[in-house]
């Protein structure tokens, strides 16, 4: 048992006395199509925590559920958080956890939205607080450089992987992304001309199947067996690293003085 929820602060104290690694899942809950849950997000990058924590036997803290995610809403039951607040709580919940000497931490992260605000937290960990956090994805890089999208095959095929149940795919759609914005062409997600544009999820997708403008993001495709072939190795790998993390000198990896 290594998820902080479900032990007590005696077994905390063991486990803490062992290693000076915990593992913090990151998510969102927002709009994955019309099959997949709303966690999917927060869901995977729990499940894949608690997978890696049981091997290598590190606390795996309670999962941040509710991310950077404001381009989904107008999908009913996504929620977010502004990005300040969300750099607030996450760095709060490492302070905590660095109180009681863990000083090392993997943040795992099952939304890309939340990534640019979890690298700013980390750096003010490492520079100002001796606190050294990681920030990875939970879904595997096989799974993006399918380039299957958001909600389609890869991610949907981890869903059936780990929580089947929850995976309606009598519902689960192919959906041609559209390619126009007005009168004008966007290229990718969030591009037109020489411009970006801040885009919401709707501005390419009916369904919420998402992928770049113009092409067609499959989820009906999705198997148990893709999302196990994806994921066992990346989880082995996951396991790996927090040995080396678990092995490393702390001092070795914070920010160096000035020269
Ligand atoms: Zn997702």
């Amino acid at each position: 048992m290594v998820r902080l929820p479900e032990i007590s602060w005696s077994d905390a104290k063991e486990l803490f006395e062992e290693t000076d690694v915990a593992i913090l899942p990151v998510g969102s809950t927002e709009q994955h199509g019309p099959h997949n849950p709303l966690g999917t997000d927060h869901l995977v990058a729990e499940a894949l925590s608690k997978n890696v924590g049981e091997r290598a036997n590190v606390a795996v803290l309670p999962v941040i559920p509710v991310g950077v995610s404001e381009h989904h809403r107008q999908f009913p039951g996504t929620l977010w958080v502004p990005p300040r607040i969300f750099r607030d709580y996450v760095k709060a919940t490492a302070l905590a956890v660095a109180s009681h000497g863990i000083k090392k931490i993997l943040i795992v992260n099952g939304h890309g939205g939340n990534t640019a605000a979890l690298v700013e937290v980390a750096g003010e960990l490492r520079r100002e607080h001796g606190v050294f956090a990681a920030v990875m994805m939970a879904f595997p890089p096989a799974m993006m450089a399918m380039g299957s999208g958001h909600a389609g095959t890869g991610e949907t095929s981890v869903n059936l992987y780990f929580h089947r149940q929850l995976v309606k795919m009598e519902r689960a759609v192919d959906t041609k992304q559209k390619e126009r914005l007005g009168p004008l062409e966007i290229k990718g997600f969030n591009s037109i001309g020489p411009a970006q544009f801040p885009w919401d999820t709707i501005d390419l997708t009916e369904t919420g199947v998402l992928g770049p403008a113009g092409t067609v993001v499959e989820s009906t495709k999705a198997t148990e067996k893709l999302g196990k072939e994806l994921m066992e190795p990346y989880i082995e790998a996951v396991a790996k690293f927090v040995e080396e993390l678990k092995g490393a000198d702390l001092g070795s990896l914070l920010s160096k003085p000035h020269k």
